[in-house]
């Protein structure tokens, strides 16, 4: 191995080249500064490779998949899905990926980032070792130095549970169901957050016999509880087994398969066999080897690395800043808030003076059929935080476009009382993904009810039924007492 011992020593260090890492990089390169970002995989990181972007698409093809079957049963067209070819369709999904990751990697080029491939370890406050993974050509070890500022951004992995490890066939993580060799008949998915829900929604679509298993009292748990319902309700019309407050038991490795013991919430004890068990409880913060003791920095008791001042994302050690899924909540582990979190280290590394992020007024969503989006705080968040609030409700098929979708969904509104603040919006049903920008300018602006009644929704739109809640709130509804 040959010792670079020629120091480089850039204006910024970036570790990572995910969304929180790259959107850093960006955004310091137009600000003119001199950016380094160290990458040991693909830059995109996550969301382009193993996250977002591969599974919108699959749940894409899932939506098209679910429409014909809508078009056959509702609309009179005499249609049939005859099959899927899994092969076909990992491979519109990778071409997506592949030329996103193009993009990625011409905007840092187009940009002046430069960026090192290898594995980086902190060696100092602002010092990093950079080992790359040793090609015969490019064998090495760089050391750089951050003359202004080190941004640590190495994302997050899927959690695993203890006696549940992953085998890539039959028990796996998100990870894995991208590159399994083909599309299960069965799967219990364990997990009822964003991703446990989309897995259990395209599988599902795909055919295939599904439980989802979620340890709390409802799944989506962090979302308001209408939005819990009301996904609970959308899964189980179509036929997935949503098994809340239930608890995997054990689980038996079969030659083709698992046969898991899960008790339910009214106390039973169930046998779910399936041909593929998936683990979606959680991400791990992925700080192994990275040497933060060697920086002064420590994690907190679940991995993640706290920022000392959440207006900088700036650690205990000047200089040192984090983003992405590194950090612990109110950050949300969200491609999006990664970028916003990206621009404003960049910004504030450039010594301009950005607002701290918004993590309040930043949208949720789950992709699934149907799907969940929201901003601001839950009905029972608002009331725990003291607020007296007005809740505004209505069902998507009040309106006619709703009942074109066919697909049941709802809105909700929390205000605070006597025609106050904004604080909540809770969708779900069709496309409420595009629906919910709206709402967090909303959120986020800190507007009225009355601010939003004044102006007018397209007809006929989904999105008139969130205009329809804010005219009831605001006293002027058409359609609600
Ligand atoms: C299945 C799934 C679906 C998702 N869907 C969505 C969605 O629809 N919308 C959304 O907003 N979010 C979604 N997310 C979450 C989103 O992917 C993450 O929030 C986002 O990727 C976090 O970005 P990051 O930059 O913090 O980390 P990552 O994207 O994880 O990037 C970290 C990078 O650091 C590199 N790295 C780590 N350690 C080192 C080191 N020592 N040296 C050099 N490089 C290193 C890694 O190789 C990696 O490329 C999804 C996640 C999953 C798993």
């Amino acid at each position: 191995m040959t010792i670079d011992t020629g120091i480089n020593t850039p204006d910024v260090i970036v570790v990572g080249g995910g969304t929180g890492g790259y959107s850093t990089a960006l955004r310091a390169a137009g600000l003119g500064l001199d950016v380094t970002l160290v990458e040991r995989d693909k830059v995109g990181g996550t969301c382009l490779h193993r996250g977002c972007i591969p599974s919108k698409a699959m749940l894409h093809a899932a939506e098209l998949v679910d429409g014909i079957a809508e078009a056959r049963e509702r609309w009179g067209v005499k249609a049939t899905v005859d099959s899927v070819d899994w092969g076909a369709l990992v491979a519109t999904r990778d071409d997506i990926v592949a030329r996103n990751h193009k993009g990625v990697e011409a905007h840092l080029a187009h940009a002046g980032v430069r960026v090192v491939r290898g594995s980086a370890r902190l060696t100092g406050a602002r010092t990093v070792r950079v080992e790359s993974a040793g090609t015969e050509s490019a064998p090495g070890v760089q050391d750089l130095t951050a003359r202004r500022a080190l941004v640590l951004a190495t994302g997050s992995r899927p959690r695993t549970l203890p006696g549940l490890d992953p085998d890539g066939r039959r028990v796996v993580t998100s990870d894995d169901a991208l590159f399994a060799p083909g599309l299960p008949a069965s799967v219990l998915v364990l997990g009822g957050g964003a991703i446990g829900a989309e897995y259990a929604s395209f599988h599902r679509s795909m055919g295939a016999e599904v439980t989802l298993v979620e340890a709390a009292d409802r799944i989506v748990p962090l979302e308001d509880a209408d939005v819990s319902r009301h996904l609970t309700r959308g899964l189980k019309k179509r036929g997935i087994d949503v098994q809340a407050g239930a608890r995997l038991l054990d689980a038996e490795l079969l030659e083709n398969g698992v046969r898991a013991r899960v008790r339910t919430a009214r106390g039973e004890t169930r046998t779910v066999t399936a041909e593929r068990l998936l683990v979606a409880v959680g991400r791990a913060p992925v700080t192994e080897g990275l040497g933060l003791d060697a920086a002064g920095l420590t994690t907190d008791e679940r991995g993640f690395v706290v920022p000392e001042d959440w207006g900088r994302l700036e650690t205990a050690v000047p200089g040192v800043h984090v983003v992405g899924d590194l950090l612990p909540p109110p950050s949300l582990g969200l491609a999006h808030a990664s970028f916003a979190e990206g621009l404003l280290v960049a910004e504030t590394v450039a010594g301009l003076e950005s607002p701290p992020v918004d993590y309040a007024a930043v949208p949720r969503v789950t992709y699934s059929s149907p799907q969940t989006a929201s901003v601001g705080l839950s009905e029972a968040e608002a009331r725990a935080r003291g607020h007296e609030v007005d809740v505004g409700t209505m069902p998507l098929t009040a309106v006619a476009k709703g009942m074109v979708h066919g697909q049941g969904g709802m809105v909700k509104v929390v205000a605070e009382a006597g025609g106050g603040q904004v604080l909540g919006v809770h969708l779900v049903g069709p496309n409420v993904s595009e629906m919910i920008a709206e709402s967090q300018l909303i959120v986020g602006w800190d507007a009225e009810p009355s601010d939003v009644a004044r102006h007018v929704h397209a007809h006929p739109t989904l999105s008139e039924a969130v205009g329809e809640v804010f005219l009831t709130l605001a006293g002027r509804g058409l359609h609600q007492q």
